[in-house]
């Protein structure tokens, strides 16, 4: 059931957990920019036309897979063959790693740039925080710490459990648990005092089987009915209509 309106209460929640992309954040968008200026700068800069990088490469090649290989797929799909090269090639070498280099580093550029604070995210959680809620992060994103820091949410968030943490860690990705685990284990909240919102389904089934006093969905339409019945609770379309009394 999709609620227009959620009220947090600070006598039965300790903490709350929350998904990064989608839920307080939006850097979906942000990817799909930063692969296009690299392979376009990279296409551009070879001899003869050529057909920019677009949506539908976005969706059949990157979206999705780890960066090198994104950028095998879509010189594959083109025909191009360059070199594997090394981890210390510079971002402009025209070498695998150098062009995955430098998409990285068109990320972390637009990240400074864009402000990608989904609407509602920073009200929650200085609410949350002025209540005594503790708040955590957990992302299997490695840019998350950037992406917190870019956006200025990294003031409210507590815990911060992310793609680099789990690499170390070894945590398997959602719907397994483990990332949400361990931002409770650092929280010191116990699941049912605690509450996550997530807008992936594996995030929702993850969070159902942690135990979280209450699992939140964020999500419009459709998708919202896929949450509720992967498990979620209740879904809010976005944070702007949560409060905490
Ligand atoms: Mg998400």
């Amino acid at each position: 059931m999709t609620r227009p309106h959620l009220s947090l209460s600070p006598e039965r929640l300790h903490a709350v957990v929350f998904d990064l992309d989608g839920v307080l954040t939006d850097t979906a968008g942000l990817h799909e920019t930063a692969w296009k200026e690299t392979f376009d700068a990279f296409l551009r800069a070879r001899a003869g036309p050529f057909d920019s990088f677009s949506r539908q490469d976005y969706r059949a090649y990157v979206d999705g897979r780890r960066r090198e290989d994104g950028v095998r797929a879509f010189l594959e799909s083109r025909g191009i063959e360059i070199p594997e090269g090394s981890e210390t090639d510079p971002p402009d070498a025209e070498t695998m790693k150098g062009l995955s280099r430098r998409k990285n580093e068109a990320v972390q550029e637009q990240l400074r740039r864009d402000s990608v604070s989904l609407p509602g995210a920073e009200a929650l959680l200085r609410a949350l925080r002025r209540a005594g809620i503790g708040v955590a992060v957990a992302s299997s994103s490695a840019n998350a710490g950037a992406v917190l820091k870019a956006t200025g949410l990294d003031r409210f968030v507590q815990i911060r459990v992310d793609g680099v943490d789990s690499a170390q860690l070894e945590l398997p990705s959602k719907p397994n648990p483990a990332l949400f685990r361990e931002a409770l284990r650092r929280l010191e909240v116990e699941p049912a005092r605690a509450a996550i919102f997530e807008d992936a389904i594996a995030g929702v089934e993850a969070g159902r089987r942690v135990g979280f006093g209450t699992v939140i969905g964020v999500g419009r339409g459709q998708h919202a009915e896929a949450l509720v019945d992967a498990g979620a609770d209740m879904v809010v379309a976005d944070l702007s209509v949560v409060d905490v009394a």
